[in-house]
């Protein structure tokens, strides 16, 4: 990425970021290099202690950050993938350090790079330490963004109006060029559309009635043996996953999720343990046993993965634009959430380059692009899925002998394993897996009879 192209954008003045999660801290990194001035306006206020905040709930579960997820932050913070590994974030040998069973296969452990894990809260106040750092950025923290403030007709947002949460007389305008919103899924950015006199995005939703449950522990440094993960995927048959990681430190994080009522996981800590034995064995599960854990069980539930289509909007308003979770809400199971919040900031720093005429449908087209395939990969896995409704029984059964297949032959031939890994860590396109010897591979190990 050629930064000095990216200064030759012609926006200038002050640009207004709210939300400081993964999407918001990107996107601030990415106009700091054509704005004077970039605010990143907080509700929470932020301890940056390294404990899960209010309004990143998703912080006590785990969170992957895949390769092509690192690489785009190390483009943005040259060396922060270093400083993290210093700060004790754990560096593992992809996948010949990680045990993943996926559709009941343990894929055939090749190295084929390596990956930083981490705690949410951790990545991300490095990630914050970092935007700190940028000399055009300013956080403000224990603000709410309450209302755009547009111009008389509504053709233009040119600023918001905060408020300190809780004190709804304390509120304050700031003006700006551009607003973005990075206020998560149930950010406002669509509804304040409506109020502004334009069109709601369509809005696409997969309901998956996923939960998860999770505890932190402690592990004495080696007693996992060699491996620093264990991920154990859902299945059609066995609707329930775990992934137990090492994290910074020698903190580790068992999560479990599951699809449906009947499979949630539970929070009390004895049956929690019950839930995990039944998927996990070998010695990280044998070490994480004897553990000691350092928080309690936190439990998250996530009904829906949500797309909300922006690019397809007719009218918009200048200056004011979504990114992260607000556009687009993939089930968290597949760990690319983070990884697509950075893709975005990329894409708009790709826009930006061109300056910021109609920049909310450049943007938007961009993004719809970044985010095609991720949501295609992740829906379709979900489609697999029984207990996923709006599917026809006969192609949830074919998409699942499929992924079925794939992953036995992934078990023992290092080319599907590797096209397996580089689609779910985003680094290479899916389209791997339609190579004709990973065909080949697939039809090979098609199963016979079904799936339970
Ligand atoms: C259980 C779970 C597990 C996950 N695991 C993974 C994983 O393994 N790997 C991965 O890549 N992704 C994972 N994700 C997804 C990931 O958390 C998000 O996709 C990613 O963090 C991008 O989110 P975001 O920054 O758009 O929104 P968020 O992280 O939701 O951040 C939104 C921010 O906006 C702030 N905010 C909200 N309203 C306002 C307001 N009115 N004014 C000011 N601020 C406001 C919030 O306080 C928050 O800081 C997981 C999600 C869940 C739910």
């Amino acid at each position: 990425m050629n930064l000095a192209r990216h200064r030759t954008g012609t926006a200038a003045g002050h640009a207004v970021v709210l939300g400081a999660g993964i999407a918001g801290l990107c996107a601030a990194r990415a106009l700091s290099e054509v704005f004077d001035r970039v605010t990143l306006v907080e509700r929470d206020t932020l301890a940056g202690d390294g404990a899960p905040r209010r309004g990143v709930p998703q912080g006590a579960h785990v969170h992957s950050l895949t390769v092509r997820g690192a690489a785009v932050l190390e483009e943005f913070f040259p060396g922060f993938v270093d400083r993290l590994a210093a700060d004790g974030a754990a560096v593992v040998t992809a996948l010949s350090e990680v045990e993943i069973v996926f559709f009941g296969s343990l894929l055939h452990k090749v190295p084929v790079g390596t990956v930083l894990q981490a705690g949410r809260p951790f990545l991300e106040d490095r990630l914050r330490e970092a935007v700190r750092a940028v000399p055009r950025i300013t956080v403000l923290d224990g603000r709410e963004a309450i209302a755009p403030l547009a111009t008389t007709g509504n053709d233009r947002v040119v600023g918001v109006r905060l408020a300190r949460p809780g004190l709804p007389g304390s509120t304050e305008d700031v003006d700006a060029d551009l607003v973005v919103d990075a206020m998560g899924r149930a950010g406002r950015g669509a509804a304040w559309l409506e109020a502004l006199g334009y069109r709601k995005p369509a809005e696409q939703r997969l309901r998956v009635d996923v939960a998860y449950a999770s505890r932190r522990y402690l592990v004495p440094p080696g007693a996992a043996g060699p491996d620093h993960a264990l991920l154990v995927g859902a299945t059609p048959a066995r609707p329930r996953g775990l992934v137990l990681t090492r994290q910074e430190n020698d903190l580790w994080v068992l999560s479990l999720y599951g699809f449906g009522r009947p499979d949630h996981p539970p929070t009390e800590p004895g049956e929690f343990l019950r839930f995990a034995a039944e998927l996990a064995s070998g010695p990280i599960w044998e070490a994480l046993r004897r553990a000691e854990p350092v928080t309690d069980v936190a439990a998250f539930g996530y009904p829906h993965s949500l797309r909300r289509h922006y690019h397809r909007l007719r009218r918009l308003p200048d200056g004011l634009i979504s990114t992260g979770d607000a556009i687009c809400s993939l089930n968290p199971i597949y760990g690319a959430g983070m990884t697509v919040a950075a893709l975005q900031a990329a894409a708009l720093r790709e826009c930006l380059a061109d300056g910021t005429r109609d920049l909310p449908r450049r943007f938007y087209r961009s993004a719809a692009k970044a985010l095609r395939l991720p949501w295609l990969f992740s829906t379709l896995a979900d489609r697999s899925m029984p207990q996923v409704p709006g599917t026809r029984p006969a192609f949830a059964a074919l998409l699942g002998k499929s992924f079925r297949a794939t992953m036995r032959a992934a078990a023992t031939d290092p080319e599907v394993a590797a096209a397996v890994w580089n689609a779910v860590s985003l680094t290479a396109s899916p389209a791997a897996l339609a190579r004709p010897r990973v065909v080949a591979a697939t039809l090979r190990n098609w199963p016979r009879g079904s799936e339970r």
